[in-house]
C-alpha cells in the first residue's frame, strides 16, 4: 500500500545556506530533493557540501546548466533544440557526472516548459517538474509512484501560499494516501525567494504528528 507523503524539493544553487541547515533536515528526518543549476560555478568547498548532502540521504537532482528559460532560448532566441539539450542539458549534467553526481531528476527553471520539452527530457531523466502557478492546489497531490510530469506548488515567501493552505494538502494527501509537492529556494534569508524558518517547523511538526513519509522526487518518479 502506498503510504501517504511529503516531497520537498529546492532549487537553485544555494548550496551553502543548504548545507547550513543540514543538522535541521537531519533532525526531522527529513529526506529532500534539492534540483542543482550552475554547478559550473561551485567552488571546491561548495562541490564538497554538495557530496555531504548527498551522502545525508538527500537526493541530487538537476536544474539546468544555466537557468536559462527554456520556452525563450529555443523560440525567442532561435537556438535549436538539439543546442538546447547538449548546453543546458549534457554540458551540465557531465560535469556533474565527472564528480560522482548522478542526477535522475529534472526541474525546469522558472518552470517553463512545453509538451516537446517533455518527452525530449524523459531520453535523460525519470520525471521533470513544472510549477503549479494555479490556486488548483489538486495539481501539487499526487501519487507515490510513477510519476513523470511533476507540478510543485510554491512555499517560500513570494508564492503568497499562506501555511493553511499547506496544511490542508498535507491532510489530503494523508487522507488520500498519497503525497503533497513543494518547492523553496532558500531557507530563512531576508530573500523572498525563502521559505520562513517558522513555515518548515510546521510543515516537520505535521509530517512527524501524522507519520508522513518523507520521499524524494527520484523514488515517486519510479
Ligand atoms: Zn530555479
Amino acid at each position: 500500500m502506498q503510504e501517504p507523503g511529503i516531497v520537498l524539493t529546492f532549487d537553485d544553487d544555494y548550496i551553502d545556506n543548504w548545507y547550513t541547515y543540514l543538522p535541521l533536515l537531519d533532525s526531522a528526518g527529513a529526506k529532500v530533493t534539492f534540483y542543482v543549476c550552475k554547478y559550473n560555478r561551485f567552488t571546491a568547498e561548495q562541490k564538497r557540501k554538495l557530496t555531504v548532502i548527498k551522502n545525508h540521504g538527500h537526493e541530487i537532482a538537476f536544474h539546468s546548466t544555466s537557468h536559462y528559460n527554456m520556452p525563450e532560448y529555443v523560440y525567442k532566441y532561435k537556438h535549436t533544440l538539439e543546442e538546447l539539450m547538449r548546453c543546458e542539458i549534457e554540458a551540465g549534467l557531465k560535469l556533474m557526472n565527472n564528480d560522482g553526481f548522478y542526477p535522475v531528476t529534472f526541474a525546469y527553471p522558472y518552470g517553463a516548459h512545453n509538451g516537446l520539452f517533455d518527452k525530449t527530457l524523459m531520453r535523460y531523466f525519470k520525471s521533470v517538474r513544472a510549477l503549479n502557478g494555479t490556486q488548483d492546489f489538486s495539481k501539487s497531490i499526487i501519487p507515490s509512484a510513477k510519476n513523470d510530469l511533476l507540478f510543485g506548488l510554491g512555499i517560500d515567501k513570494s508564492s503568497k501560499r499562506s501555511d493553511a493552505d499547506i496544511i490542508s494538502m498535507l491532510e489530503s494527501a494523508k487522507r488520500n494516501n498519497t503525497c503533497a509537492i513543494f518547492v523553496a529556494h532558500r531557507i530563512n534569508t531576508a530573500s523572498k525567494f525563502s521559505i520562513t524558518l517558522e513555515r518548515l517547523k510546521n510543515i516537520f511538526a505535521y509530517a512527524k504528528a501524522n507519520n508522513l513519509k518523507y520521499y524524494s522526487v527520484s523514488e515517486i518518479s519510479d
